[in-house]
């Protein structure tokens, strides 16, 4: 049959896409398995404000450490998790952990704050979500100002009278909503301004524009940041990886900012250090001060 297809065959007995198959497979069959063997793990990623960087924040992100394929990146089997349905437990675990991880922190004596989790926009679907969210969040005893939930705008754009929803949903049951990735999705301002989240989130690819040639990567970026303050919302810059970017991002008023320049995601015990340090720096600042 190979053959008989001439030219276009040979796609299909490309070793890449071949890998790339076997790849989806191995991860396919993984994911049954991941949860009950304690593949899971996450990492956090500091979010920085104000004038001096101050710590402000934390988002979640979740690793797989495949025994074969070693550590995997959501981006590879979130996706799969979703067609499978697997994602609603995946999910669960998550929230689940960032609850337990906070706990462990608090009774470390470090000052609590707020911790940004991943939606799957799968999960919007579910019923009542917010409302099993929120009762999970309670039992593990942690008061929902301390947890904010990020939704990728592709998803609130692609069905916005559920998103919409389900948003005024969590937003009702205490938790502040970000909208993830913007800019990248089909953005709608009408839509926008009916959603009201809290946050704003511009996407890593405008913000490594703006390291380019030419004023179109800051004039997309400080229009950016202007549309979500006349909103009132706070924005956020993903993806900050060089100081001139950070420069740019300060003097264009973005409230605050997320990148490897600052913190990459760690561990829960690197984070933990990383607390420490911080909160005796910033012991030292504020007693210099005074
Ligand atoms: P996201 O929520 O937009 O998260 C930001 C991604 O950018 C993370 O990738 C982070 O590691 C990476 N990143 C942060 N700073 C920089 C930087 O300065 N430069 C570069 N090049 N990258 C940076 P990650 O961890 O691979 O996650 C990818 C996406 O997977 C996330 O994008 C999020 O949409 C999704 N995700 C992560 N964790 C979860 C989760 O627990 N549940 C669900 N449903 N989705 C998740
Ligand atoms: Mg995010
Ligand atoms: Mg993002
Ligand atoms: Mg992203």
């Amino acid at each position: 049959a190979a053959k008989q297809n001439g030219r276009n065959s040979y796609r299909f007995f490309d070793p890449a896409m071949k890998d790339a198959a076997a790849k989806v497979l191995q991860i396919y069959h993984g994911l049954a398995e991941a949860l009950g063997k304690n593949q899971f793990s996450l990492v956090f990623q500091a979010k920085f404000g104000g004038l001096h960087n101050h710590f402000i924040g934390a988002e979640a992100l979740i690793r797989w450490t495949h025994p074969e394929m070693g550590e995997l990146s959501p981006l590879e089997f979130i996706a799969t998790a979703e067609q499978t349905g697997q994602i609603a437990q995946i999910s669960e675990w998550v929230i689940g952990e960032v609850c337990r991880q906070m706990k462990v922190w608090t009774a470390l004596g470090l000052p609590p704050f707020k911790v940004a989790i991943n939606l799957s926009p799968e999960q919007l679907r579910q019923d009542r979500y917010a409302e099993r969210v929120a009762d999970i969040i309670r039992k593990a005893g942690i008061e929902p100002q301390w947890i904010m939930f990020e939704v990728t705008e592709t998803v609130a754009m692609r069905e916005p009278a559920l998103a919409g929803e389900v948003i005024r949903q969590f937003e009702q049951a205490g938790f502040d909503i970000a909208l993830d990735d913007f800019g990248t999705g089909y953005s709608s301002m009408a839509y926008l301004r009916q959603f009201r989240v809290k946050e704003l989130k511009i996407d890593r690819l405008f913000i490594s524009a703006l390291d380019g040639d030419g004023e179109e990567g800051e004039a997309i970026v400080s229009a950016i940041i202007a549309l979500a303050h006349s909103l009132h919302m706070t924005v956020v810059a993903e993806g900050v990886e060089t100081v001139s970017q950070l420069k740019k991002l300060k003097d264009m008023g973005c409230d605050q900012v997320q990148g490897f320049l600052l913190g990459k995601p760690l561990s829960p015990d690197k984070f933990e250090a990383f607390l420490r340090r911080r909160t005796n720096e910033e012991a030292s600042i504020e007693k210099a001060s005074q």
